[in-house]
């Protein structure tokens, strides 16, 4: 058995939701600062999935293949990302 850890499976669908998103917008900064802070923002929005993962296992959760829990990961980056463009950090 290897490593073990504490993961928020939402936070890898919220990463791919901000890459979908910012790749088709070039009216946000992409620096690293507000990506970051538009992460936190979006994680606070959406209910944490914490699972008990071996690093590099590829857990499958038909829950959260649903369009519905895409949607909602997108319009939460979405906020999110209104949200830091108004109030940089920086
Ligand atoms: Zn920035």
């Amino acid at each position: 058995m290897g490593k073990v850890a504490i993961v928020n499976r939402m936070e890898a669908f919220v990463e791919m939701a901000m890459d979908e998103i910012l790749s088709k917008r070039s009216d946000v900064c992409g620096c690293e600062r507000c990506r970051l802070d538009q992460t936190a923002l979006s994680l606070n929005a959406l209910p944490p999935r914490y699972v008990v993962s071996d690093f590099g296992e590829v857990v499958t959760n038909l829950d959260l293949d649903s369009s519905q829990h895409k949607a909602d990961c997108m319009v939460a980056v979405l906020q999110a990302i209104e949200i830091v463009r108004k109030n940089p950090r920086h």
